[in-house]
């Protein structure tokens, strides 16, 4: 027997049901603060993950699934979804009068990670970008949407982690105050931070094995190395929040896993317990140098990601997860009944009715059983001879009280009644 390959994983049953009612309350939630849907490929060039995501990050260093196609070309599949959003924010000339752009994705990404709760290698991530607004308006308005929309999804315990990277400078001057405080205790540290220590000492902070450790939790404040213009920035975004009415921790800590980011950056993470080792549901932040640093001209950007499994992981704990049953099961013997019964479906899901039907062959009886599996409200049961007077029975699955209806009248019946 063929299996899936190691983290991956079947959408089936009730998962496939979360998964549906995510997906339409993103389409929803976007619809209503105006984000329009982009959908990039699942495979980009190479290079793009190198200059975006980062050389010496994680993702890029051991996480990728990178491979040659029949023309040698150098290819990866996404690891996430902002990189190949503002790829082509720039390919297509998104830029320009019409600013800010405001997109939503929602596909697979992979990554090479050991598979455990809530973490696999073909996972889902739904996203949203702002380009080319400058205004903390933005952050603020970003944090919310995802808060608010979690919020109405069921989770009930959520907390909103947020910190400020400041600008190039601030980080400059914060790499060296913290190098000066990490080098005597170098030899503590893993092996990856030794390696971090001298490329990319802020990813340190955001060390999985060392995070905990006594050394980095004396770590000097990232907040304390920023001029009054990054302070001033981030204080305005924190009034925002509180106007929005979004409760917040400021972590100085936080910095994210990629490369990209400056000011603000911010975690979403539920305390429900399924979800133990995966808490951080969504993740994001400003990243103002992105669009140059790919060649399209200066665009600030705001955004964030968040990973649909674990949303379907923690909604076990709050969410109906029982098939909705269908409006309408039709019923028929012979081939006369059955025409009308497949022309009649038709019609009355074009005006808006679930319905279904046997395609297997089953006696009367064992559709009605079909009928109560399927949690059918309305029995509709056609027989020839009523047919021939132009009537048909409906039969109320839950009273089973039955009535004889006239034909040309059915599908008002039904959209009334059904
Ligand atoms: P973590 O610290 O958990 O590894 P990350 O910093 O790698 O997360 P991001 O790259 O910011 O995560 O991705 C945003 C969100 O996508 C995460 O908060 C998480 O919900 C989800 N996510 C990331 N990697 C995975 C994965 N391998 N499987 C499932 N979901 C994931
Ligand atoms: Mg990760």
């Amino acid at each position: 027997m063929i299996t899936k390959p190691k983290g991956t994983y079947d959408v089936i049953d009730t998962d496939a049901i979360k998964l549906r009612k995510i997906n339409r309350m993103i389409d929803y939630y976007c619809e209503f603060y105006n984000y329009d849907l982009i959908r990039t490929p699942i495979f980009e060039s190479r290079e793009l993950f190198h200059r975006t995501v980062g050389d010496d990050t994680d993702i890029v260093t051991k996480e990728t699934y990178d491979f040659k196609d029949r023309s040698d070309r150098e290819l990866t599949l996404r690891p996430e979804g902002t990189a190949g959003v503002v790829r082509s924010f720039i390919e297509n000339k998104m830029y320009g009068s019409n600013m800010p752009r405001k997109l939503y994705y929602n596909g697979t990404m992979y990554r090479y990670e050991r598979p455990g709760n809530g973490r696999n290698r073909e996972f889902t991530q739904f996203g949203v970008e702002i380009l080319g607004s400058n205004d903390v308006a933005v952050d603020a308005e970003v944090i919310s949407f995802g808060y608010r929309l979690f919020e109405d999804l069921g989770f009930k315990d959520l907390n909103v982690k947020i910190n400020s990277l400041g600008n190039k400078i601030d980080r400059e001057n914060y790499k060296i105050a913290l190098k000066d405080y990490l080098k005597p205790h170098l030899n503590d540290l893993c092996e990856d931070c030794k390696i971090r220590y001298e490329k990319n000492p802020l990813r340190i902070l955001d060390c999985k094995v060392d995070k905990n450790s006594d050394i980095l939790k004396n770590v000097p404040n990232i907040l304390d190395y920023q001029s009054e213009e990054s302070k001033k920035r981030f204080n305005k975004v924190l009034e925002y929040l509180e106007y929005l009415d979004i409760d917040y921790e400021v972590d100085h800590k936080l910095v994210r896993g990629l490369d990209y980011y400056d000011y603000t950056v911010f975690e979403i993470e539920s305390n429900e317990e399924i979800l133990a080792g995966a808490n951080t549901i969504a993740a994001g932040g400003r990243y103002n140098d992105l669009v140059e640093t790919l060649g399209g001209p200066s665009t600030p950007c705001m955004g964030f990601a968040c990973g649909i499994e674990r949303i379907m992981l923690a909604m076990d704990e709050f969410e109906n997860t029982l098939k909705q049953g269908i409006n309408c099961y039709i019923m028929y013997v012979n081939e006369e009944e059955k025409i009308k019964a497949i022309t009649l479906a038709q019609d009355l899901r074009q005006s808006g009715v679930s319905v279904d039907y046997d395609t297997t062959g089953r006696s009367l009886k064992s559709q009605f059983k079909e009928a109560d599996r399927n949690k059918a409200e309305l029995l509709i049961i056609l027989n020839s001879e009523d047919l021939n007077k132009g009537l048909i029975t409906i039969k109320d699955n839950l009273t089973k009280e039955e009535i004889k209806i006239d034909e040309s009248e059915i599908i008002d019946y039904i959209v009334t009644n059904g």
